[in-house]
């Protein structure tokens, strides 16, 4: 299934392919602000629709995630990593994307304070 999504303003958009089973929360000092709901995805399931370079990055800790966000509204819509194998993937905020019933979806909690 396909899903859209997009910042508060629309600089960044994008459309990202797969079935959303749940979604994952983390007390981190970053997650636990952004109040973000992660859903992971091979890198090549996001296809961003407006140019990389209206992207603003954040990075902290080991600066291995960046964390995309708009820099004119704010919204942090995804993430972008690697996981344990090397695979690129894309932590989406499915706050973020138009057409989900959040309350449907599951949420799993994450210690990332602790990790
Ligand atoms: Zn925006």
């Amino acid at each position: 299934m396909m899903h859209y999504g997009s910042c508060h303003c629309g600089r960044i958009a994008f459309e990202v392919e797969g079935d959303i089973k749940s979604a994952m929360a983390c007390n981190c000092s970053m997650c636990q602000r952004k109040g973000t709901l992660m859903w992971f995805v091979p890198r090549d399931a996001l296809r961003l629709t407006t140019p990389e370079a209206n992207l603003a990055t954040y990075k902290f800790n080991k600066h291995v995630i960046s964390h995309h966000f708009c820099p004119v509204c704010g919204i942090h819509p995804y993430g972008e990593g690697t996981d344990p194998k090397g695979n690129r993937m894309a932590a989406v905020n499915i706050r973020c994307l138009t057409d989900v019933d959040l309350d449907s979806i599951p949420v799993t909690h994450f210690d990332g304070r602790s990790k």
